[in-house]
């Protein structure tokens, strides 16, 4: 589904993506975990030229993502995005949030989406709150819905970026839920957390970012039980 390529990505003189190779097959689920400022999140957003790579190749099925002459913006559709903070616009409800891409980009009709937005929110457990504003919804339901938003596209790929680490922590478990249920469904994830009882539980890989470098990978008992490096080692000693 994605292969990547030896990734870098500089920022002026400062290298912080060294050369990353990874290739994610359908329905994986690749949890990337790694110490803060190791590149997680500029790897994310290198995906979907978010942040445009300095070198190197990423393809999205037979799709060179880094090819100029791709287009972008179709990347970005089968591509969804969830940040630690929901970036839901406060001026619409939580139905116009879910379904303005699908209308102006997909050009399907208002009753369309809306039938797509209410499928999506009974999935999110908050059928409820389809006309409902931002401002009216708690931390994990402006996520949930933020999760909505991106799945409304139908995406090929769901990448979280610390999804939860904004939230209050008696929240943090239905986000997680949706994500375990998404990833359940077949859903082809990358997902950057510092939940370790859910990378544990629903990675199918486990990456260690360190320093721009992935420094090793595996399935979850090897690298929760077995750890091959001593960077991967200290870590996981930190943070478990
Ligand atoms: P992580 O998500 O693993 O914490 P990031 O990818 O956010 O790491 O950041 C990796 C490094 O890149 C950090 O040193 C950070 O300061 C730097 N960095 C990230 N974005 C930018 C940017 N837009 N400009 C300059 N430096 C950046
Ligand atoms: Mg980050």
């Amino acid at each position: 589904m994605i292969k990547v390529e030896n990734l870098h990505k500089s920022f002026g003189k400062k290298e912080v993506l060294k050369g990353m190779n990874i290739e994610i097959k359908k329905g994986e689920v690749v949890v990337v975990i790694g110490p803060s400022g190791s590149g997680k999140s500029t790897f994310l957003r290198c995906l979907t030229r978010l942040e445009e790579p300095t070198k190197g190749k990423i393809f999205l099925e037979d799709v060179e993502v880094t090819d100029k002459k791709t287009d972008i913006n179709l990347i970005r559709q089968e591509m969804g995005m969830v940040f630690q903070h929901f970036n839901l616009f406060p001026h619409l409800t939580v139905n116009e949030n879910i379904t303005l891409a699908p209308i102006q980009i997909k050009k399907i009709s208002k009753d369309e989406a809306r039938k797509i937005s209410k499928d999506l929110l009974e999935k999110m457990g908050l059928p409820e709150k389809i006309d409902a504003y931002p401002n009216s919804l708690s931390g994990g339901q402006k996520q949930r819905i933020a999760i909505a938003r991106a799945l409304a596209m139908n995406p090929k790929v769901m990448l979280f970026d610390e999804a939860t680490s904004a939230l209050d922590p008696e929240m943090v478990g239905e986000v997680l839920q949706v994500m375990k249920d998404l990833a359940k469904a077949g859903m082809t994830m990358v997902v950057v957390t510092h939940e370790m009882n859910f990378a544990k539980e629903v990675g199918s890989r486990i990456v260690f970012m360190d320093d721009g470098v992935i420094l090793e990978e595996g399935s979850p008992e090897k690298i929760f039980n077995n750890p091959e490096h001593k960077r991967t080692q200290d870590f996981l000693k930190r943070v478990l």
